[in-house]
């Protein structure tokens, strides 16, 4: 809203968090403040009758990778809803069009290998026959692996000669790589995009969380564009005046990672530091995913006699806690599997500054009763994907596959940890999923999860801005006057996906 503008709303429900119900206030906001909240309707010549609409601070998405997927929507290939039978044309298609490079994403490994092995060829060979000379770079859905051409190998032998260098491609390629490989790709500025094309992708990606209530991201490992040009991004934008939602940036850890390069890193960020910019977490993964058995288990997988591997020693990470925890820094860990989540509580707990900072631990796929109890003793919050959430009716065949019937009921342990009086936050992990709406988030988390009608309250807190710096999700006279308004009056609108937004004032 404009500033000086003196704005009375009557007949609003609001939520009260602390009662755990809508409740029906006149609010009047002046200079973009909330300068007074009442029962009782506020009598004023223009005032905007809400006629009982639900009215909400605006939502967070806690853990999303910006630019989401608009860099490949704009200037690239999006695969993710495309067979796997259509690649070769969908590519053809692009490169007619007159497309000096195809960048893209959204496959999946498990498909593409039983794909190409029914054609017989193997992944380089698929693409090299669509084109030797223009450069092709896709990344799976998740941006852990990549599949290129000959001539995209070619680009990467001239422009990152470092990592043929240290033995990281070798000379008989079948053009998959992974991880280290995959991500070093978004800095090299020939295959990646430029200035220009992510500034319009951050904006795209901007205005679509701002049409889902969304005022402030906690954004991870940006996808298509490495950390150091990104803030360079995002920096350039807030110079003019283009950001609308808080970016909280982190900086993502890597093994190889030593304390002197991440001070280094910690240093470079303060420069960018703005109305719009922040710098929030330290990203640690301490496994990887169930899919591929990276995910670190307890108790082996039920599908393969292993347990997965930890990208960590805990002496090392015992000492990167420590760094950052005496650097004020909080840290957010990757942790799918039982024994990855058991590792990064296990390491909050010793680190020496536990109880000052608050610190998260991201998906939690699996997580041992136990250390449900030390995450609340701890005040770790757990931040969730409510999009994974599944009902005990209807668990997915890969999950019973790789864990056994009994494991895969006990995923996502929200409801359990919110029983002890543990502290959630929700999100979306965007790309993963594309349509990242709170909303969505919300109503999936209620089809899934027991007792609804409860819940709900805590599954709308867990999304609203200001949640994890403990703020309360009740509005209070002396807010900023920024919120969103529902279509309903009813919170069962909510619970069933009926809601959707009429008015987002921010
Ligand atoms: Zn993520």
């Amino acid at each position: 809203m404009e500033e000086s503008e003196r704005e009375v709303i009557i007949n609003a429900s609001l939520l009260d968090a602390e009662k755990r119900k809508f409740i029906k206030k006149s609010l009047v906001i002046e200079n973009g403040k909330i300068v007074d909240i009442k029962d009782a309707v506020i009598e004023s010549e223009n005032s905007t009758d809400l006629k009982g609409k639900i009215l909400l601070k605006p939502f967070c998405d806690y853990h999303i990778h910006a630019p989401g997927t608009k860099l490949y929507d704009l200037f690239g290939i999006n695969l993710s809803e495309v067979s796997t039978k259509d690649y070769a044309s969908v590519i053809k298609d692009y490169i007619a069009k007159g497309a000096k490079i195809v960048r893209g994403f959204g496959w999946d490994i498990d498909e593409l290998e039983t794909f190409l092995v029914k054609q017989n060829k193997s992944p380089i060979e698929f693409l090299n026959e669509i084109s030797t000379d223009i450069p092709i770079v896709l990344f799976t859905l998740d941006f852990h692996s990549c599949w290129c051409n000959i001539a995209a190998v070619d680009v990467m032998r001239k422009t990152s000669p470092e990592l043929f260098d240290a033995g990281l491609i070798s000379s008989c390629e079948s053009g998959l790589f992974h991880k280290h490989v995959a991500y070093s790709l978004f800095k090299n500025e020939a295959l990646s995009f430029t200035q220009l094309e992510a500034e319009e992708a951050f904006l795209s990606f901007q205005a679509q969380a701002i049409s889902y209530g969304i005022q402030e991201i906690y954004g991870f490992l940006f996808v298509g564009i490495d950390a150091a040009r990104a803030w360079k991004v995002l920096q350039s934008l807030e110079n003019k005046g283009l950001l609308r939602i808080k970016f909280n940036c982190t900086y993502d850890v890597y093994p190889d990672d030593t304390i002197e390069g991440l001070a280094e890193k910690i240093e470079a960020s303060k420069k960018y530091v703005s109305k719009h910019i922040d710098f929030v977490f330290a990203k640690i993964y301490i496994d990887g995913v169930m899919e591929n058995y990276t995910a670190l288990l307890h108790e082996p997988y039920n599908d393969n006699n292993t347990t997965g591997v930890p990208n960590w020693e805990e002496e090392k990470l015992q000492e990167l806690v420590d760094f950052f925890q005496q650097n004020n820094i909080p840290l957010h860990f990757h942790a799918i599997g039982d024994k990855a989540t058991s590792m990064a509580v296990n390491s909050i707990v010793k680190s020496k500054k536990k109880s000052e900072l608050r610190n998260t631990i991201t998906h939690l796929q699996l997580c041992k009763d136990e250390d449900l109890q030390k995450m609340k003793d701890n005040d770790i919050v757990a931040c969730f994907q409510p999009f994974w959430f599944f009902s005990k009716q209807e668990i997915p065949k890969k999950e019973i596959e790789r864990l056994g019937r009994k494991r895969a009921e006990q995923e996502y342990p929200v409801s359990k940890l919110l029983d002890i009086g543990g502290s959630i936050l929700f999100s979306s992990d965007c790309p993963v999923v594309q349509n990242f709406c709170p909303l969505l988030g919300i109503k999936i988390a209620c089809e899934t999860q027991p007792n609804a009608k409860e819940r709900i309250y805590d599954y709308i807190s867990a999304y609203q801005v200001g949640k994890y710096v403990g703020k309360s999700p009740t509005l209070k006279v002396g807010d900023n006057a920024s919120f969103i308004i529902l279509n309903t009056s009813k919170v069962e609108d909510i619970i069933k996906g009926k809601a959707s937004l009429e008015r987002i004032g921010f």
